[in-house]
């Protein structure tokens, strides 16, 4: 039965229940964490054998005669361009092959926009008075750190089913020419596992900015990501939407091989119109001679073509699917009946989102912890680590054994029931 249906004694005698059973995991010193989206060691063993496939030096040469062990080649060796050019599907030229951080590449545009501006006026935004990001809520709390960091103001907007709310970012942008960007995270989003809409990538492509040099950060970090042959989304490519609409400079596209080959030891890509990754280009020359060449050489020869890199998905995906099931499953037995919580199904991406009742999420982080249970810190996953309803908790089922996050969402399970009991009880 629904809680909101119960009478207070029933509530009261309920929270006494769970709190028992609180206790009980309390006291077996759990040390259990659910908040790490980064692929297990059976992930990571799938592609060990990439570090073998250059081990000569014969086997370091381009077929164009460019010693991969030298500097050169700022954009990255050809055939890793073809790789990330069929995986955004976008065009080789419009690519830059970068090194093992796709965020590090994130940072460096909206600093190098602070800093130079973006074209078509070449102001740097810093010398631009305020600059304002739309920030779709809940998302991925680096990009509102990057913001953070660079004194750029975060607008919370929020998520549907589609995508951000549209109505509200056309309407933003359209006034407020100190709007310089959005960040989207367009393929099953972090943490909500959405992919955005046709209609949404189109709106986003097309709408009327005050900004000239208004850019959107199209982190399509989970391009590839999906955990069901039968239930894959298709994401509308936005580049191509938004050169129809005669705004071809707006879209900066970034992705990495984080979460297909090794974290933090991949390659990474950007792409763009041509006029940014010629300005992208004139900066970054001075930062850098080239990146690592010899693990876009290993990523390229070890996935040969975008067939490979689908087919090495499916290998994730079976590995992790078996955890989001844990997960969800629990939600569907423990959470389900009673109507204080929602959460996420995602086809695809590294993370369940679990909305708890208004003003719960905290309590629920806490008791969590108190129990030996680590979840993401409430808030996270909002601009300045606020979430205006305290309801939003994401749930990152890759790392842990099944075994473990199913003994760690048990706990969970009680701590959200509990957290639901109390503000029932109280109001
Ligand atoms: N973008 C999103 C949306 C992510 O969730 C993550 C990692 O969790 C990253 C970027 C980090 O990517 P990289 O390892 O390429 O820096």
């Amino acid at each position: 039965m629904k809680y909101s249906q119960l009478s207070l004694p029933a509530l009261e005698k309920e929270l006494e229940l769970q709190t028992i059973k609180y206790n009980e995991y309390k006291a077996k010193g759990l040390n259990l964490d659910m908040s790490r989206g980064k692929p297990a060691a059976d992930q990571l063993a799938l592609t060990q054998d990439m570090l073998g496939v250059i081990s000569k030096p014969e086997d370091c040469i381009l077929e164009s005669g460019l010693d991969c062990r030298n500097y050169g080649l700022l954009d990255g060796i050809p055939s890793a361009k073809q790789l990330f050019s069929d995986i955004l599907d976008m065009p080789c030229k419009n690519l830059i092959v970068c090194g093992n951080s796709s965020l590090n590449i994130m940072y460096d545009t909206v600093a190098r926009a602070m800093l130079y501006g973006t074209y078509p006026t070449m102001i740097p935004w810093v010398r631009q008075g305020t600059v304002r990001f739309l920030c779709p809520s809940p998302g991925y709390d680096r990009h509102f750190a990057i913001c953070q960091s660079l004194g750029i103001e975060m607008i919370t907007i929020p998520m549907t089913k589609t995508g951000p709310d549209m109505d509200m970012i056309e309407r933003l942008v359209k006034e407020d020419p100190t709007i310089k960007g959005i960040w989207c995270v367009p393929k099953y989003s972090n943490p909500d596992g959405i992919t955005y809409s046709d209609e949404t990538v189109v709106r986003l492509a097309r709408m009327e900015c005050a900004a000239p040099d208004f850019r959107i950060f199209w982190d399509n970090a989970y391009a590839v990501h999906d955990l069901y042959e039968d239930r894959a989304d298709e994401l509308l490519n936005i580049y191509f939407e938004a050169k129809a609409a005669g705004n071809k400079d707006r879209v900066f596209m970034f992705t990495s091989t984080s979460k297909i080959s090794f974290p933090g030891s991949g390659i990474s890509v950007i792409a763009a119109s041509t006029n940014n990754i010629k300005q992208i280009k004139s900066v970054m020359t001075v930062q850098t001679i080239g990146y690592d060449k010899l693990n876009m050489l290993r990523h390229a020869r070890y996935f040969q073509d975008v067939e490979d890199v689908r087919e090495h998905m499916l290998r994730h995906a079976a590995i992790l699917r078996p955890k989001f099931r844990a997960v969800l499953d629990a939600f569907d037995k423990e959470l389900g009946p009673y109507g204080i919580a929602d959460w996420t199904d995602p086809n695809g991406g590294y993370f369940i989102s679990l909305n708890v009742m208004d003003g719960c999420a905290k309590r629920v982080y806490e008791l969590c912890k108190e129990a030996g249970v680590t979840l993401t810190t409430a808030g996270a996953t909002f601009p300045y680590g606020r979430d205006p309803h305290d309801k939003n908790l994401r749930i990152a089922p890759s790392y842990p054994p099944v075994a473990e996050l199913e003994a760690a969402v048990k706990v969970l399970v009680v701590c959200v029931k509990i957290a639901a009991l109390e503000k029932l009880i109280n109001q």
